[in-house]
């Protein structure tokens, strides 16, 4: 039975020493309440165990030791043992001195020291052989976080059909900020990435800056959501990370947070209590937020004396120079403002550097009148979801940078721009005077989103989401023209007395290149389309976009027909071109004259001219602006040919015009009712194909191929020209077989 590995840095236990015993004792982080709560609520998810498999954080020997003393555990933990100065140029090096200031919008931060990179490649490969030790074909694997880019490739390569998610909760930056690493490090977070076959985000914006960076460093193409990626249909999208709404909501009745309730409470007396808490951070905007308190104090005095900010900061990464000089500085910065602004009987800021209880958070979160959250980057933000869970009161104001992930959600938050110093002021004192009935509707439209969408839902959404990806995989899979399709193609090709054979020419036999002059025949196609054209009960032609002279002088030897411009023009085995009726009549001068409007406008974009038709070629141009300027071409034309017998395509980076009464769907009609053929084989890779593809539909002696993973019209998909080629050649062996013998 299938197993689910659940794949983080650090191992959700740590060992404790206990005297001179050491035992392991749960973290309660939200991924293991996401994960936890999803395996009750889904039968176990119909699996047979579930691995957490991790850095422990201790040694081999203590870790035995624990494990030995603990009769049973939440999970089966496999632990990593990474040799400790590995770990530290991995942990506090590429990971947090690299990706985490990078992926946050602090590219100065970033220390691109190739020994970190190659540390964290290693370790990575740490993990996948600790994990190819334990997997089977049919087990599910999901990696969370930046720890682990480069690690769901790395499974692939040894477990090709197998089924992996991976999460990212941290933002992913634009691709502008991105391109900054060494260009070998990109790849190998992009392709390591593309291992999984789901890839999750906490927003829609870091989906679309992950897809552009794709585009742009591995060329590949996406639909907006799915990536084409190494003959498989890889998935990105976003899931909010949440939290346990419940968990949070009902702590207001604990009695111990209530206790802590009351005794913060009574400590303000009869000040305004806002509150803050965070681990130590750059990230995390606390200086400006402390600014905007000092600018709150300056603009309305009369608070002076009447409020209090509680500023908690959870130490973390103190082993990183920036994180140690961080907390100086806002060390002293709290100092400056309480010396500067507080008297004797009032102190401005109580700060706090420690860990909270959850009583005391939670005592903290449902105290306050305003929780101020200001971070300049963050993935998400739990503590804002936190907070709006837990005030079951329906009190309380949310002060929330719109540059938190949970911004996205938490829109009945008072948006603040982290770096506007009088907004964060301003809302401060809005927050402060907000009438009760308003705190209480944003506060139940806040709630209403995060129960609907809490982590059990996340991590339950996430699985949903990665068998869906799995089980269209394995549909592309079916339509795959692979060995026992395949020879029962060639053996309906060998069986047929009169067979059609319609090939597309770029893209279907030759891969496309960046200039349509480059793609000349190689040997190996003339010598397939020789060999197949032998067979006299072969017809075979290429229909293709391309202009007749071309054709022509590449392919006019051979005893074929060619079909130039999409149909306008053709050629009947040796005979001569000629053209379809009234195809002459149509003028394309205006048309012409707009596409050199637009290549000039747009770089290394040029045109094809035929003899009926236009192209407009932009696979050459910079992908934003061959995009933006296609679509306005696009529509552009569409409107100019209106009432003319033109129409517009809009093909694989191309757009053309052409005579609206000619398209390979008309010519497929044509060829095929002249004669009784009883096998038809017709391959394309394009959008214009499909038109054949149409025509072709239901003819149960058809047999329609698309050369792509894309959806089509067409009954099969083969991966590539390569693929194609084969073909050709087991048929042109068949029909040398079957002329020997006859
Ligand atoms: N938290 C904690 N210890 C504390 C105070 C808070 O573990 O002393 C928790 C808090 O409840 C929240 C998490 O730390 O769940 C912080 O998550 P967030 O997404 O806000 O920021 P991150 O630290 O992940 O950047």
């Amino acid at each position: 039975m299938k197993k689910l590995f659940i794949v983080s840095n650090r191992l959700p236990v740590t060992v404790e020493q206990q005297g001179d015993k050491v035992a392991l004792r749960s973290s309660s982080g939200g991924l293991v309440s996401a994960i936890t709560s999803y395996l009750e609520h889904s039968g176990r998810g119909g699996f047979a165990d579930t691995v957490w498999l991790g850095v422990p954080g201790c040694t081999e020997k203590a870790w035995d030791a624990a494990v030995a003393q603990q009769n049973s555990t939440a999970y089966t933990y496999s632990p990593v043992f990474v040799h400790w100065k590995k770990y530290e140029m991995y942990y506090n090096g590429f990971s947090n001195s690299v990706l985490w200031p990078l992926f946050h919008y602090f590219p100065s931060y970033a220390d691109y020291n190739s020994t970190y990179f190659d540390a964290y490649m290693e370790v990575n490969r740490q993990f996948a052989d600790a994990l190819t030790g334990q997997l089977s074909a049919g087990d599910v694997v999901w990696i969370h976080d930046y720890h682990l880019l480069p690690l769901a490739a790395m499974l692939r390569k040894q477990f090709p059909g197998i089924t992996i998610g991976f999460f990212l909760h941290i933002p992913f930056p634009s691709f502008e900020l991105f391109r900054v690493i060494p260009r070998e490090w990109q790849k190998e977070i992009l392709t390591g990435m593309l291992g999984a076959d789901l890839i999750g985000f906490h927003t829609a914006d870091y989906v679309a800056h992950f897809l552009s960076c794709a585009e742009h460093i591995l060329d590949v193409t996406h639909d907006g959501q799915n990536i084409s990626w190494e003959n498989r249909q890889v998935r990105t999208d976003a899931f909010p990370i949440s939290i346990d709404y419940n968990l949070f909501h009902t702590a207001y009745d604990l009695p111990d947070v209530a206790q802590k309730r009351a005794e913060f409470s009574q400590q303000c007396g009869n000040r305004k209590l806002i509150f803050s808490v965070d681990r130590l951070d750059y990230t995390k905007g606390i200086s400006n937020r402390l600014k905007g308190y000092e600018q709150f104090l300056k603009d309305h005095p009369e608070y002076k004396g009447n409020v209090v900010f509680i500023l908690v900061i959870v130490p973390s990464r103190d082993g990183i120079a920036r994180y140690a000089e961080r907390k100086r500085m806002i060390d002293e910065y709290i100092g400056s403002i309480n010396s500067q602004l507080g008297t004797i009987s009032w102190q401005p800021v109580i700060y706090q550097y420690a860990h909270l209880s959850f009583a005391e958070l939670c005592g903290l979160y449902t105290a306050c009148d305003v929780a101020l959250i200001t971070p300049i980057r963050d993935g998400m933000n739990l503590v804002s979801k936190e907070f709006a869970a837990s005030r079951k009161d329906g009190r309380g104001v949310l002060v929330l940078s719109e540059l938190a992930g949970a911004a996205a959600e938490l829109s009945d938050a008072l948006l603040i721009n982290p770096n506007d110093i009088r907004e964060i002021a301003n809302q401060i004192y809005a927050g402060l005077t907000m009438e009760p009935e308003e705190q209480r509707l944003r506060m139940e439209k806040m709630q209403a989103r995060i129960r609907q969408y809490d982590v059990v839902q996340w991590s339950a959404d996430f699985f949903f989401r990665l068998y869906e990806t799995k089980h269209s995989q394995q549909q592309v899979e079916v339509r795959m023209l692979e060995s026992t399709t395949r020879v029962m193609l060639t053996d309906r090709y060998a069986a047929a007395l009169k067979r059609i054979i319609l090939l597309d020419y770029d893209g279907t036999l030759m891969p496309l290149q960046k200039f349509p002059s480059q793609a000349v025949p190689s040997d190996e196609i003339i010598y397939l389309l020789e060999e197949i054209t032998k067979d006299p009960m072969n017809d075979v032609y290429i229909i293709s976009g391309r202009d007749a002279d071309t054709l022509h002088k590449w392919l006019g030897k051979l005893e074929i027909g060619l079909i130039a411009e999409h149909g306008a023009r053709a050629r009947k085995n040796k005979e001569e071109w000629v053209n379809f009726d009234g195809s002459d009549t149509v003028s394309t001068a205006h048309i012409e004259k707009i596409m050199q409007d637009y290549t000039q406008r747009t770089p290394r974009s040029f045109i094809e001219k035929k003899q009926f038709s236009l192209a407009w070629h932009y696979r050459n141009v910079d992908l934003k602006l061959g995009a933006i300027r296609a679509r306005e071409l696009y529509g552009h034309l569409v409107k100019q040919v209106s009432g003319l017998p033109l129409s517009v395509l809009n093909g694989n980076k191309v757009i053309e015009v052409k005579p609206d009464f000619v398209n390979k769907g008309k010519v497929v009609e044509r060829l095929v009712s002249g004669g009784d053929y009883d096998f038809i084989l017709c391959i394309g890779d394009d959008t214009t194909d499909e038109d054949m593809f149409r025509q072709l539909a239901g003819i149960e002696h058809a047999f329609t191929i698309k050369v792509g993973t894309e959806p089509s019209l067409a009954v099969y998909n083969v991966r590539s020209t390569e693929a194609v080629l084969s073909l050709l050649q087991d048929m042109a062996l068949s029909s040398a077989r079957i002329h020997q013998f006859n």
